[in-house]
């Protein structure tokens, strides 16, 4: 079978059908409305192809001007959903698209009128594509994979078009819409082919992505504090305790709110909360680069250190423990000071597991709170101190 216009027009029918379909099928799913945006122009491409075949039956108007706005409304269907899916406000300018395609009315499709026609639609092609190639663009933190494909697929396709806007002035070029015959429309029909296979994957690819490191986060977060969660500490925790050496020791800081049940208990459930985000906060701001840090759940953190001393352990938890302290003071009066207890561990071998070293911790906080709470505990497993301990 020859590729000949219709033939590849029937193809662009069938792929576009499928591209429209997919997407809305993804759009049930998930209800992303960016899709809804996408399926629809995939939907309208699928129309104005169809009545684009009409063109061999002598049906001009509708096969030429109509066909080709349906392509221009299908372009500008794809921006407004990039503008979703990115949530950039557009101007109301691009709206004018229409004003322009009902003046590509009043032309008529034969040659010579062809040429202004292809490109006059080629730029309306190519303004709305290049736009939603610029959305797409990183805006201080990086794109996701996704996204970043999209951005180029649509970036060529409007390159494309505005190469296919200039060849339309080169003189001597042949151009009849009305009889689909010229070489830049022959093979804007094979680009046309691929470009939906290609927008179609790369848009439900990006929504993927997005979807897929969303439901990421959440499952490494602590919903509360946002700090991560005990099964998100167990699978980072081994590559920084693997790097523990004489030279490089690594610590373990457990950190648990002395009485804080008086807080639930006199101030509310809310009031606790906003304690513990408080907390998490400070942890986070203290954080050496490097480090981890977790809300193990209740009323119990955790901070993993790299490059730690016994030095380093005293003067991060105790820059906590007083900042943590005078916050509490200030906001909550409590029968019993609302402080922090902490355990922790100075490792130059790699432990056994989290779960033991988070054991040994527990140990030394347990000793911190059996003396009277309000301090630090510190273990030091380090070969050269012999298991030297003291509490401060
Ligand atoms: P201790 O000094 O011995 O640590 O006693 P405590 O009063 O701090 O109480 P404990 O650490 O034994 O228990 C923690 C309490 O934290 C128990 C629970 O009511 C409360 N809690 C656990 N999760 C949450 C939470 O998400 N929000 C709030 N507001 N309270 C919580
Ligand atoms: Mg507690």
């Amino acid at each position: 079978m020859a590729l000949d216009p219709p033939t590849l027009l029937i193809l662009s029918i069938a792929l576009a059908a499928a591209a429209a379909l997919y997407l809305a099928i993804e759009w049930r799913n998930v209800r992303e409305p960016s899709l809804l945006f996408w399926s629809a122009g995939f939907a309208t491409i699928t129309v104005g192809s169809t009545l684009a075949l009409l063109r061999g039956s002598g049906l001009l108007l509708i096969g030429i001007w109509f066909a080709n706005g349906l392509l221009v409304t299908a372009h500008w269907l794809f921006l407004m959903g990039v503008a979703r899916f990115t949530q950039a406000r557009l101007s109301r300018a691009w709206y004018l698209i229409f004003v322009a395609w009902i003046a590509m009315l009043m032309l008529p499709g034969e040659q010579p009128w062809s040429k202004v026609m292809l490109l006059v639609n080629s730029l309306l092609v190519a303004l709305p594509t290049l736009k939603a190639s610029m959305l797409l663009r990183p805006h201080g933190k990086s794109l996701s994979v996704g996204a970043g494909q999209l951005r180029y697929v649509l970036l060529i396709h409007g390159l494309f078009y505005l190469v296919k806007a200039l060849t339309a002035v080169v003189p001597g070029t042949l151009i009849d819409l009305a009889a689909l015959r010229g070489e830049i429309i022959q093979i804007s029909l094979v680009e046309g082919a691929m470009a939906i296979m290609l927008i179609a994957l790369s848009m439900t690819g990006s929504e993927r992505y997005r979807r897929e490191k969303r439901i990421a986060r959440l499952a490494s977060r602590d919903p509360l504090t946002a700090l991560y969660n005990r099964r998100a500490l167990e699978m980072r925790a081994p590559r920084l305790m693997e790097k523990a050496s004489t030279e490089r020791p690594g610590a373990l800081l457990l950190i648990d709110i002395d009485n804080f049940k008086l807080v639930n208990d006199l101030y509310g459930h809310t009031a606790g909360d906003r304690l513990l985000v408080a907390l998490s906060e400070m942890i986070r701001s203290g954080l050496p680069e490097g480090a981890l840090a977790a809300r193990l759940g209740g009323d119990e953190f955790v901070i993993l250190l790299k490059n730690a001393s016994t030095e380093r352990i005293e003067t991060l938890g105790g820059a906590l423990r007083e900042e943590f302290h005078k916050a509490a003071v200030q906001t909550f009066a409590t029968p019993e000071p609302v402080t922090l207890s902490i355990g922790a561990s100075l490792f130059d071998q790699p432990p056994a597991s989290l779960a033991a070293l988070i054991e040994q911790g527990d140990a030394a906080l347990y000793e911190s709170k059996r003396g009277g709470r309000n301090s630090i505990r510190l273990v030091d497993r380090t070969r050269a101190s012999g298991e030297a301990q003291w509490t401060r």
